[in-house]
């Protein structure tokens, strides 16, 4: 195989991209990226991810693609930041130490603040404590005097705030009362959104591969179980992805009942025409990075140089605005919300671009 096909990375992957900065530290065997997509709103703001890429250019094409997705949901959430990823090459059970940290820390550090980091997957608030030893471009932190905490009980309120428009604009409902809600992961976030939902009055279905995390639900909040291969078919009104990305793919599009989807997982579509088929189905779609901006907003705060609960309110809030803003451009112009996220993000940037 030709070698370009087969590390699938081409010139159009850099497009919009402002820097992109490789470390190799030979003493502590750390290998990372970090991708500025664009800093026009405020320093790029991202997570550290820690994944077991085969090489260094499946490493640089999630960090390009990773951070490109950071602008526009930084953007969409009405933060002063722009978006930036970095990429650990390793295993994240097993590659871990105080030193790696200590050299991303000084990496991280070489950018003088036009980079912002925090956790992302395989980096724990310990990690980024370390990091933060060497560089103050860190946030998501436990300790501290600005330090903000657990991000997802904030990314589950405005995730609920997201159904709750996504119900408005679909079901002409101004709540969730007697809605059927089916929850696929009920981890840190999915646990939170049960909670709302179950307080306002939704009926739950949920699935997770951790019994102990589907009891807690049951026990507090009444929700009925159901197998893991059943949840996105599940006889629901909406469907609330909390778990995995790619979900909604070719094989699961033509299985769903639910005529909402809006939950907090990453990447839910496997492919961008996957919104199309959605909107020809009569689908509402939440964008992924806008419903579950709840936790960055929260992170961002940090970087505000002082914690204000209210601002982080204030901003959550929002998404409710966002999302319907979405929903009517999408039908006016009958194109997918997920396209229509994108250009407005982009709009964001281009005017703070000037
Ligand atoms: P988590 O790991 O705490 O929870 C995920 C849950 O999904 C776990 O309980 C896990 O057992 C379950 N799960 C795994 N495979 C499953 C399957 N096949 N079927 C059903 N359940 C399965 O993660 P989280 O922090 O709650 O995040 C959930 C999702 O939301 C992720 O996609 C994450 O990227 C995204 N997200 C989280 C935040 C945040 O603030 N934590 C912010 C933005 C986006």
């Amino acid at each position: 195989m030709h070698l370009k096909e087969k590390n699938m990375i081409d010139a159009n992957q850099f497009k919009g991209h402002e820097q992109v900065a490789y470390l190799h530290d030979k003493k502590t065997g750390l290998k990372a990226f970090i991708a500025i997509h664009d800093t026009s709103l405020g320093p790029a703001a991202g997570g550290c991810r820690m994944w077991k890429y085969d090489n260094e250019l499946d490493a640089l094409s999630d960090a390009l693609r990773l951070s490109r997705g950071m602008s526009y949901k930084n953007a969409m959430a009405g933060l002063k930041l722009g978006g930036g990823k970095a990429v650990i090459i390793g295993d994240s059970k097993t590659d871990k130490s105080e030193e790696i940290f200590r050299a991303f820390g000084r990496f991280v550090h070489s950018l003088g603040g036009k980079y912002i980091s925090a956790e992302d997957v395989g980096i724990s608030v310990e990690d980024m404590e370390i990091v933060s030893e060497e560089t103050p471009h860190v946030a998501g932190l436990n300790k501290g005097e600005h330090a903000s905490g657990d991000p997802s009980p904030f990314t589950a309120t405005g995730t609920y705030i997201g159904i709750k428009a996504a119900v408005k604009h679909q079901l002409g409902k101004d709540d969730v009362k007697g809605l059927t809600v089916a929850v696929q992961g009920v981890g840190h976030v999915g646990y939170y959104l049960c909670k709302h939902l179950h307080e306002n009055g939704a009926k739950l279905l949920v699935s997770d591969i951790n019994q102990a995390a589907l009891d807690r639900v049951a026990d507090e909040f009444g929700a009925t179980i159901v197998a893991t291969d059943e949840i996105i078919s599940a006889d629901a009104d909406v469907f609330a992805p909390c778990a995995l990305g790619a979900i909604i793919n070719d094989d699961t599009i033509d299985t769903i009942k639910a005529t909402i989807i809006a939950g907090a997982a990453n990447n839910q579509l496997a492919r961008d025409e996957h919104g199309q088929k959605l909107m020809q189905k009569n689908i509402l779609y939440a964008p992924d990075y806008v419903i579950n901006a709840g936790g960055i907003i929260n992170v961002a705060a940090e970087t505000r140089g002082e914690y204000d609960e209210t601002w982080v309110n204030k901003k959550v809030d929002n998404i409710y605005n966002s999302l319907t803003a979405i929903f009517e451009r999408s039908k006016a112009e009958k194109r997918p919300t997920n396209l229509i996220a994108d250009e407005m993000a982009q709009d964001i940037i281009d005017r703070a671009a000037g």
